[in-house]
């Protein structure tokens, strides 16, 4: 690994004996001995100014790429621009310093602020009932197949062990799954890109207790025949899960509710414009159909009429809910940030937002088509398109190679290897989401077949890349086999 030289010093280099960031008044309580054993012989750390200190950590957070800073086109992760009034709204003190144990009482507008969300998801998505309290998109999955478990437990069916789930899920299908105890059957995609109907079939018995499905898929494209794979699956007395963190490309146009799905999540930090990455908080709703909207984990709030035409707001248990999936209710600060974006948006602007998100995604497919190829590029597009990272005349060169060479160019790199490589070879699935402008696209699109030039005559470059960036090309499986969590200072520093 080499490292670029870099032209300010770092933080280290900097610390001066005795210079420091902030002036404590004299101590006014008594002095007392630490323990030995909390003690360290030496502990270098830097002494500096508060100068120092803001620089350094503003230049690290330069180093990154982020939406803020960069287009981020990474597939399924739907990385759209975060609006700033959703974070005037999370900051405003009424819900930013409601303690979580507040009485229902004393935190109406809180409630009321969750049971609108909870109406406005369920309305989106077009089901009964929603519970906010998952964490994550992996979470609400986890949530959803709990409760179709219960579901057939509670009707005395206690032979459905099996869940089916395509080849292009996710790869927190199948991980939910094994975690609920569920055996896992791969179904595979036919040409198209679709799920092969005749391998679902066979593989419908009296012990499915579901399929989990993404649609759009993993490719990018609507699932053809969603209906009739909903019927088959109900026909055998399976339930539908609908992984819903796509649901960027169906707001106001489709509803996975009336298309035959019995329970969803949604992945607010992705649809609707919560921050997400770096380690950020998530939120991952569940929905559900008549047949469990009473598993819900709960408690969800419910309105119950006070007065003449007011409302109050309340806990409710659902009458067989799972129980809880997590401590207090869920990633408040997440569901403010979401239900301010709904609001902004209103009907139209949410259906504008899927419209646009799946044109930008096509019209970077039709700029990229002819160089790159798109294992299903004959079909229009969702929300995202997946190519390969495959160059005729530029053998040598692999998806991993064209996205370092993207960084380059300043752009974060699309989803690599995802499809796996057993559907789509050199996967680059790209989702430019519907915040970008068209000047954006075409800039990126330009690099895009700027890089399959520079592939075919200087392969070598690519191989390098990244080339601007302040640590050259990782040794990735070195860093996966090798793995260190922490930097031991040693003591003769
Ligand atoms: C992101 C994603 C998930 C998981 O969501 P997390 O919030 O990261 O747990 C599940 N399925 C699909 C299709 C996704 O894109």
């Amino acid at each position: 690994m080499e490292v670029n030289t870099f032209v300010e010093p770092l933080i280290f280099e900097l610390s001066s004996p005795g210079r420091q960031g902030v002036r404590l008044p004299e101590s006014d309580v008594p002095c007392y001995e630490l323990p030995s054993d909390l003690l360290r012989e030496r502990l270098p750390l830097p002494e500096v100014s508060q100068v120092d200190v803001t620089r350094h950590f503003t230049r690290l957070s330069q180093l990154n790429f982020a939406i803020d800073t960069t287009l981020y086109p990474l597939g399924s992760c739907t990385m759209k621009y975060n609006p700033r009034v959703n974070e005037d709204a999370a900051r405003l003190p009424g819900f930013a310093l409601l303690h979580p144990l507040t009485d229902a009482d004393a935190a109406q507008g809180a409630l009321c602020l969750m049971y609108e969300l909870q109406t406005y998801l369920a309305e989106i998505a077009g089901f009964k009932g929603v519970s906010l309290q998952p964490a994550a998109g992996a979470q609400g999955e986890f949530t959803g197949i709990l409760m179709m478990r219960a579901y057939h437990a509670d009707r005395g069916d206690h032979k459905r062990t099996k869940m089916l789930i395509p080849d292009s899920a996710h790869g927190t299908n199948p991980a939910s799954s094994a975690m609920a105890g569920l055996h896992v059957v791969e179904i595979p995609s036919d040409a198209r890109g679709n799920v092969d109907l005749a391998a679902l079939r066979a593989q419908l018995d009296d012990t499915v207790c579901g399929l989990m499905i993404t649609n759009p898929n993993t490719l990018g494209m609507f699932e053809e025949h969603i209906e009739e794979v909903c019927a088959l699956v109900h026909a055998a007395g399976g339930l539908v899960y609908g992984d819903g963190a796509n649901m960027n490309a169906l707001l106001g146009i489709a509803k996975p509710g009336e298309i035959g799905f019995d329970v969803m999540h949604y992945n607010l930090h992705k649809t609707f414009s919560t921050p997400h990455g770096g380690g950020g908080p998530g939120s991952g709703p569940v929905a559900a159909n008549e047949k469990l909207v009473d598993f819900l984990p709960g408690p969800i709030v419910r309105a119950v009429p006070d007065g003449e035409d007011d409302w109050r707001y309340e806990w409710h248990m659902p009458p067989k809910s799972i129980g809880r999936m997590r401590a207090f209710h869920g990633n408040f600060g997440m569901l403010v940030r979401a239900f301010t974006y709904i609001r902004v948006h209103g009907e139209a602007g949410l259906r504008a937002v899927s419209q646009h998100a799946v044109l930008n995604a096509n019209y970077v497919q039709a700029r990229l088509r002819g160089v790159y190829p798109f294992p299903h590029g004959e079909r229009f597009c969702m929300h995202e398109t997946c190519a390969q990272g495959k160059i005729a005349d530029a053998p040598s060169v692999v998806a991993l190679d064209i996205s370092k060479r993207l960084m380059d160019y300043g752009f974060h790199p699309p989803t690599n290897y995802f499809p796996l490589p057993k559907i789509v070879p050199e996967a680059l699935l790209i989702e430019p989401t519907e915040t970008e402008s068209k000047q954006t696209l075409d800039r990126f699109c330009d690099a895009m077949l700027q890089i399959a030039e520079e592939a075919r005559h200087n392969p070598q470059l690519l191989k390098d890349a990244p080339h601007s960036a302040p640590m050259k090309r990782l040794d990735e499986v070195k860093a996966a086999k090798e793995l260190v969590l922490c930097c031991v200072i040693a003591d003769d520093e």
